[in-house]
């Protein structure tokens, strides 16, 4: 899997990483299973938050990379009601008392509510110092929250709604993040459950490379330099094929441009 620096953590990080929104509602060995085989093919970014499954999830993470925690890049989130200052914090411990580890790699604000940003980031960097994360970082930020973020700290990554479908981020977000070295780590990259595009031109393409949709989908998001993607899945088989990876050129790309079309920015989309 390749692998390309993750913002200014200076640190390489696989190009796709796992999801684990909603496998709590999937058979729980096949889930863990699905972890498990990510981590052998490389997909190491493995994504989770203390809202999936109300903690369920992270026990399920825990489950599948006991044994591998060194080789896994781990990121959870704290809810935006826990993000005071206190609340960070003990939020933190929770999920790392449920993800069986001493810390985790980046540490999201899972998105922005009213609470102030300068009481999170300030717990955020207090477990930074305490060694409790690595790196901390924001989701479902638009241009203005990323502005407002900036005045207060420098977030790793900004994790974004990003499909084909939907790629309205590549507006304003997108730019904003490179010109500021912040990662852009693109979320439900398949569409989410059921909302993978059924579509002639990507189907023929797909035939062409010599790769399935699915595989074109995720080259395609994750074309420029800043750009990461963690598509969940629960069966171990699909995380094969979202393994393997294809490369797009320049005409690929501009085909699937047009079968899918940016269109107008219609303010930040989210799930
Ligand atoms: P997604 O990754 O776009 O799509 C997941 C769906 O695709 C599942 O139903 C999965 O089913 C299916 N799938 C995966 N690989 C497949 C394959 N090879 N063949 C057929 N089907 C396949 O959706 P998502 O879970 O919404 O997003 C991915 C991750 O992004 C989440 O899990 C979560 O970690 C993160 N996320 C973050 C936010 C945020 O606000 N920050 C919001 C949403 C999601 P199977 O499990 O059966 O394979």
């Amino acid at each position: 899997m390749q692998r390309r620096p993750f913002g200014p953590l200076g640190i390489d990080v696989p190009v796709i990483g796992l999801g684990t929104w909603n496998m709590e509602r999937d058979d729980r060995k096949s889930a863990v299973a699905a972890i498990e085989r990510a981590i052998e093919l490389g997909l190491t970014h493995v994504d989770t938050a203390e809202m999936y499954g109300s903690g369920r999830v992270e026990s399920i993470v825990a489950q599948a990379i006991t044994g591998k925690r060194d080789r896994v890049f781990l990121v959870s989130k704290v809810l935006p009601r826990n993000a005071t200052f206190e609340g960070t914090l003990r939020a933190c411990e929770a999920s790392l008392a449920r993800l069986g580890t001493d810390h985790l790699d980046v540490y999201l604000l899972h998105w922005r509510e009213d609470l102030p940003l300068a009481d999170t980031f300030r717990a955020f960097e207090q477990l930074k110092q305490q060694g409790k994360i690595r790196a901390w970082g924001v989701s479902n930020f638009d241009e203005t929250d990323l502005e407002d973020a900036w005045r207060e700290g420098r977030p790793a990554c900004n994790q974004v709604l990003y499909h084909l479908g939907e790629r309205t981020v590549e507006h304003r977000v997108i730019p904003w993040c490179e010109e500021h070295d912040v990662a852009v780590v693109a979320y439900s990259p398949l569409g989410a459950t059921g909302g993978f595009p059924r579509s002639r031109p990507l189907d023929e393409l797909a035939k062409r490379v010599g790769a399935t949709p699915r595989e074109v989908a995720l080259a395609f998001l994750t074309r420029r330099e800043s750009g990461f993607a963690i598509p969940k899945s629960s069966n171990p088989a699909h995380v094969d094929e979202l393994a393997r990876q294809v490369e797009l050129d320049a005409a690929a790309i501009a085909e699937l441009e047009r079968a899918f079309p940016l269109g107008a920015w219609h303010g930040m989309p989210s799930l």
